[in-house]
């Protein structure tokens, strides 16, 4: 078996309650964990604007985990293909670094977090690597570029080779 970055095609594991994510030369799907919301958004630009690992507090919070992987996508370039209906969604200032209002929005049935979109761009959702259907994706277009908010990593990750660092808010 060849390790995931070895693969040259689309790679769609079984993960959650939907098995029918796809991806092609220009359009991908995320879709949450059981399978309500699916979204449609482009793996290159100009719609797809940046890709990037978070480490602030939020995203510590909200992912559970120790940091959140990320890519940003022009509203105008993203497709609710279901489930819109079922998205809740959750808003607060206090803890962004820019005091900015940070709007999540989350699947009602299963919780997954599927984007977030700030006050200081409200053109383009954060959306979220790990919601990719295809896993190969992860791996190559969609692989984060730059690590930001690097003071608030977790002390025993190590900042990842290659990718750009930044100490707190990127821009
Ligand atoms: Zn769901
Ligand atoms: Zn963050």
């Amino acid at each position: 078996m060849s390790a995931p970055t070895d693969k040259v095609s689309s790679h769609i594991p079984l993960a959650g309650g939907a098995d029918d994510g796809w991806s092609n030369e220009e359009e991908a799907t995320s879709t949450c964990f059981c399978g309500a919301v699916q979204l449609k958004f482009p793996t290159q630009g100009p719609g797809l604007v940046r890709t990037y690992v978070c480490h602030c507090t939020d995203c510590r919070k909200i992912t559970g985990s120790m940091f959140a992987s990320n890519f940003t996508v022009l509203n105008t370039h993203l497709t609710h293909l279901r489930g819109r209906e079922n998205l809740t969604s959750f808003s607060q200032s206090r803890t962004t670094a820019s005091k900015s209002t940070m709007t999540n929005y989350f699947c009602s049935t299963c919780g997954t977090l599927m984007y977030r979109v700030t006050s200081r761009f409200p053109g383009a959702s954060n959306l979220r690597l790990g919601t990719v259907d295809d896993f190969h994706l992860h791996e190559t277009k969609l692989k984060p570029k730059l690590e930001q908010f690097t003071e608030n990593r977790v002390g025993w990750l190590h900042a990842v080779e290659g990718m750009d660092q930044i100490a707190k808010l990127w821009r």
